[in-house]
């Protein structure tokens, strides 16, 4: 077998899709398993399309996932550069060639110029509806003689160039995924393959493109299943050799309904934004539409690439279920050094006004324990400083009834005053004080378990429950805590 050549060919519309990135990761997948190359190649050929900086987001994006391709558009110092023998990989900048194979298409008889207006077109349209049949081109300057659309051509006449379907022709094709398919000409529109502009449509680009760039298997997403047929007849018209083809189900919230951006996050930028690490969306997203065979959830990527096959693709809708991505994130946010949540947390708590950069850069040691004090209960950075409010906020007032019956004890008042007397005779409180603190407490007052601990911490943190009292003491320091029990007993 030659050697396995896929791509990831998206346009460059301003952000990099969910499903979007799960196709360029099946897509990466497929070529490691087989020590095949991965292509990323930029399709603009809509130019009524683009966005400013696209592609650079693009490729950010597919960076910061980890999913790493080889030949194509890559961004280095800021710019934009090309790496591969099969370039330029930027479909706006490979006019002249596809310009070349549509006239190839002419001449062949497989494509012919239109002169339609768009007032025609719409009219055409218009008439089918109300027939109630399918608006399809009815085919006028099929019949136009070449030689006399060439001169209306050479004359500066306004046109396109349509593709010549044979009528009722059964196109077949094999999906590895969906098995065969059979679709007929009369259900295929004369497709438009070059627009009065002189740029290709993405059905021209992606066949000369996918032939010349030597690609072996064509992965993408169901929704380009019905342009297929164009695509297949094309390379016979032609003469090349196909492809195989991968249709992958496309990626849809818990409704079963397209995720889309009006309902939230849809784009691997938001995800990264709310503090995803790479690792743990790439491993949820391979589980959407594919499982390995011993049905393992955590996977790594090099784990990914040993199990992947196209045979363990499902035929169907891959679900999105955030509950289920949260669960993985989670997973790979515990088995993270404190280290690493560290550093992605700061610009989280600087946010919201916690702490500043420069608070940031001093006390390291700190902030490693507010973080490791909570990084077993967030699925995500951005649930971090919520988890650690209390720390920040001045004002802790007992969460509800349970917590403020908790400080009416008739010990209580006994046991902050012995917090406070305790506290009087340190500096500051370190680990290693904060680790003996509560026995002090328990040896001077004589009060112990629930009665000790549960007043202090609600004192403390307005809650009955949360993280370990050793850190808790520890991250508040001596001021802090003083504080808090003051106001307890001046209410009493
Ligand atoms: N440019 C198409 C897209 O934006 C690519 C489709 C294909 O892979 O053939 O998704």
């Amino acid at each position: 077998m030659s050697e396995v050549r896929v791509r990831f060919a998206p346009s460059p519309t301003g952000y990099l899709h969910i499903g979007g990135l799960r196709t360029a990761l099946y897509n990466y997948l497929y070529a490691k398993h087989n020590n095949g190359k991965f292509i990323l190649r930029i399709e603009d050929t809509d130019q009524t399309r683009l966005v400013e900086g696209a592609i650079e987001n693009l490729i950010n994006s597919l960076e910061w996932a980890g999913v790493k391709y080889d030949e194509g558009v890559f961004v280095e110092n800021h710019k934009v550069i090309e790496k591969g023998d099969y370039g330029p990989y930027i479909q706006s900048q490979r006019l002249d060639i596809y310009k070349k194979y549509v006239e190839e298409l002419i001449d062949k008889g497989h494509a012919y110029y239109c002169f339609c207006s768009k007032e025609r077109l719409d009219e055409v349209r218009e008439e089918q509806k109300v027939k109630g049949l399918v608006p399809k081109y009815d085919g006028l300057c099929r019949s136009i003689p070449l030689e006399e659309a060439s001169m209306r051509v050479a004359n500066g006449e306004e046109h396109v160039v349509r593709l010549k379907l044979p009528h009722d022709l059964d196109i077949k094709f094999h999906d590895l995924v969906r098995g065969d398919i059979v679709i007929n000409t009369n259900d295929i529109d004369d497709q438009v393959l070059m627009k009065s502009d002189g740029f290709p449509t993405y059905h021209m680009a992606v066949v000369v493109d996918d032939h010349l760039m030597k690609i072996t298997h064509i992965v993408r997403g169901e929704e380009w299943l019905p342009s297929t047929p164009k695509h297949i007849y094309l390379y016979d018209a032609f003469g090349w050799e196909k492809p195989e083809y991968v249709h992958l189900p496309t990626v849809l919230n818990k409704d079963r309904k397209k995720l889309s951006k009006r309902q939230g996050d849809v784009s691997v930028e938001d995800f990264r934004e709310k503090g995803y690490l790479p690792e743990g969306l790439i491993n949820y997203l391979a589980l959407v539409g594919w499982s390995p065979e011993d049905n393992e959830e955590i996977l790594t990527l090099e784990e990914m690439v040993e199990k992947f096959s196209f045979e363990r693709v499902a035929r169907t809708g891959g679900i999105f279920d955030k509950d289920k991505l949260d669960w993985v994130n989670g997973h790979y946010i515990r088995s993270s050094s404190v280290e690493r949540i560290t550093e992605l947390a700061i610009p989280y708590l600087i946010k919201e006004n916690y702490i500043d950069e420069k608070f940031a850069s001093e006390k390291e040691e700190w902030l490693k324990v507010l973080v490791d004090t909570v990084k077993e209960s967030i699925s995500y950075i951005a649930e971090l400083p919520e988890k650690v409010k209390f720390i920040f906020n001045e004002e802790v007032e007992p969460e509800d009834d349970n917590a403020k019956e908790l400080l009416e004890g008739e010990h209580v008042p006994q046991l902050m005053n012995a917090i406070i007397e305790e506290l009087n005779k340190v500096e500051s409180i370190d680990m290693e004080y904060a680790k003996t603190f509560m026995k002090t407490i328990q040896k001077a007052t004589g009060i112990k378990g629930k009665n000790l601990y549960m007043p202090t911490r609600v004192a403390i943190t307005g809650s009955e429950h949360g993280p370990e009292m050793v850190n808790i003491l520890y991250l508040l320091g001596k001021d802090n805590i003083i504080k808090r029990v003051s106001k307890i007993l001046n209410k009493n």
